[in-house]
C-alpha cells in the first residue's frame, strides 16, 4: 500500500499553519468525502470534469508523495487587513463616504442605529443628526458593504447594565439585529444575517460582550489613539487570542494629521495585522454633508482611502475579516489520494457552511515537481469545477478553496484526462 508522507513547512512567522494530514485509507471509506448531489439521486450528480479527475486520481495511487500546503493569514494572500467602519448611519456616510469609496472599489461596515431610522433624525444630546434610510442602507448593502448593528437608539449600554437594566441592554443586542434582518432584503446579507455590532459610546462590560456573542460573531469598539491602539480597550489587531466582542479601532478624528494615520498605516502593515478605522462624520460642505459626530473633511476621507494602498491591505468588512480569521484557524486540508496524476485533497474547517462560506486561500507544493494543470473542485454538473489558481516559486500555487469538505483535485496529467 503507497503511502503519503507530509513534511512541515514554515513561512509567515508564527502565522503559519501546517495542515497536511496523512490519510491511510481510501475514499470508499467515505470518510472526509461527503458526496453532494442532485435531488435525482444519480451519481451525486457531479461535475463530469471533476469525476473524471477523481477517478484517475484514485486509480494509481502514488508509492509516496510529499505535501506541503499553508494556509494564509489574509485572502489573496495580502500581507495585511484594514476594516473601514462607520458607527451611527448618518446620512453624509451615504452621501460623501460611500461614493468616494465606491470610486476606488472598497467596502466598508456600517453600523447602524435601527430604532431611528424611519423617523431619520437621531438626537444626539443637543445635536439632531439627520440618518441615511433603510433604503440606502439597501443600496449600501448592495454594493457588498456590511450593515452591522450599533443599537436600538445608542444608548450606554453600559450604564444600563451598571443600573440593573440589563434586560433592556439585552433587549438593544438582541432587537436591532432583527430589525436590519426584518427591514432588509434577505439576499442583501451575508450568510449569517448581521454578523457585527459596535458598541455605542465605545462602551462594553465582559458581561455584555458575552450576552453579545449569543448574536453576533463579533463587537467593535474604539478609542484607539495613536500611541494606544495596540493596547486600548483590549482589542486587535495583536495576536490571534483576543476578545472578538471587544475589537479595537482606531477613531479617526478631524484633529488628526494625515502624516499619523499614515504612519500608523504602515506599523500595522508591516506587521502583517489587521487596521480597523473608525470614521463617524465626513463634510464636503454640501447638503447633508457632516451630519456625523466630529466630522472629517471629505478631502481627508480621500487621503487615507488612498494611503490603503490598495496592493498591501486586503480591505473587506469586519464580518468577513471575522468569518475568514475563524475559518483558517480551524480549517485542516486533507490529502485524500495522490496519484503520478495528481492529488485530491478536501478542506474542512468544522463550522457551520451557513455562516462560514468565505473562501480562504492556500498555497500547496506537490512534491513530485510536476507543475499542476488543472484545479477542479467537487460541484453539481450546472456549476463550474474549475478553480482559478496561480503559480508561485519554487513549486507552489496560490488557490482559493472553501473549507466545506468537499473535495479538489490538483490534477498534474491533464493528458491522462483527455485520454480516457
Ligand atoms: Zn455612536
Amino acid at each position: 500500500m503507497g503511502f503519503l508522507s507530509l513534511r512541515p513547512s514554515r513561512m509567515y512567522g508564527t502565522l503559519l499553519l501546517c495542515t497536511v494530514f496523512l490519510m491511510s485509507g481510501c475514499l470508499h471509506s467515505g470518510k472526509g468525502s461527503p458526496v453532494r448531489g442532485d435531488e435525482d439521486g444519480s451519481r451525486g450528480g457531479e461535475n463530469d470534469l471533476f469525476l473524471e479527475a477523481k477517478e484517475l486520481l484514485l486509480l494509481n495511487p502514488a508509492e509516496e508523495l510529499l505535501i506541503s500546503s499553508r494556509i494564509l493569514p489574509w485572502y489573496g494572500g495580502k500581507r495585511a487587513a484594514c476594516s473601514l467602519t462607520f458607527d451611527d448611519g448618518t446620512l453624509d456616510q451615504y452621501l460623501v463616504a460611500f461614493p468616494l469609496m465606491k470610486e476606488k472599489g472598497y467596502r466598508g461596515t456600517f453600523y447602524i442605529l435601527t430604532g431611528l431610522r424611519d423617523e431619520g433624525v437621531w438626537q444626539d444630546g443637543k445635536t439632531p443628526r439627520r440618518l441615511f434610510s433603510w433604503k440606502a442602507a439597501g443600496e449600501l448593502a448592495a454594493a457588498g458593504n456590511e450593515i452591522g448593528s450599533h443599537g436600538v437608539s445608542h444608548r450606554d449600554l453600559r450604564a444600563l447594565f451598571r443600573s440593573g437594566r440589563k434586560e433592556e441592554a439585552v433587549w438593544e443586542l438582541e432587537q436591532s439585529a432583527g430589525d436590519i434582518i426584518s427591514r432588509l432584503e434577505e439576499s442583501l446579507l451575508p450568510a449569517g444575517g448581521v454578523l457585527t455590532f459596535s458598541w455605542p459610546f465605545w462602551r462594553s462590560t465582559p458581561e455584555l460582550e458575552g450576552i453579545a456573542s449569543e448574536f453576533y460573531l463579533g463587537a467593535r469598539t474604539g478609542g484607539g489613539s495613536m500611541d494606544r491602539y495596540f493596547s486600548a480597550n483590549g482589542g486587535f489587531p495583536v495576536g490571534y487570542s483576543q476578545n472578538l466582542f471587544n475589537i479595537n479601532s482606531y477613531g479617526v478624528r478631524s484633529r488628526d494629521r494625515s502624516e499619523d494615520i499614515s504612519a500608523f498605516l504602515w506599523s500595522v502593515y508591516s506587521s502583517g495585522s489587521w487596521a480597523l478605522l473608525n470614521f463617524h462624520g465626513v463634510d464636503d460642505g454640501r447638503e447633508g454633508g457632516g451630519e456625523g459626530w466630529d466630522a472629517i473633511k471629505a478631502g481627508q476621507f480621500e487621503e487615507i482611502l488612498s494611503l490603503i494602498r490598495r496592493d498591501g491591505f486586503w480591505i473587506a468588512p469586519v464580518g468577513e475579516i471575522l468569518r475568514y480569521r475563524e475559518e483558517r484557524r480551524r480549517a485542516v486540508l486533507r490529502v485524500e489520494r495522490g496519484s503520478a496524476a495528481g492529488v485530491l485533497l478536501s478542506c474542512e474547517d468544522g463550522l457551520n457552511d451557513g455562516v462560514y462560506n468565505m473562501p480562504i486561500t492556500v498555497d500547496i507544493r506537490i512534491g513530485t515537481g510536476s507543475p499542476v494543470r488543472e484545479v477542479l473542485r467537487e460541484v453539481s454538473p450546472a456549476e463550474e469545477s474549475k478553480v482559478p489558481f496561480m503559480q508561485l516559486q519554487d513549486g507552489w500555487y496560490r488557490m482559493n478553496l472553501i473549507p466545506d469538505g468537499r473535495l479538489y483535485a490538483l490534477v498534474t496529467r491533464p493528458d491522462k484526462l483527455a485520454a480516457k
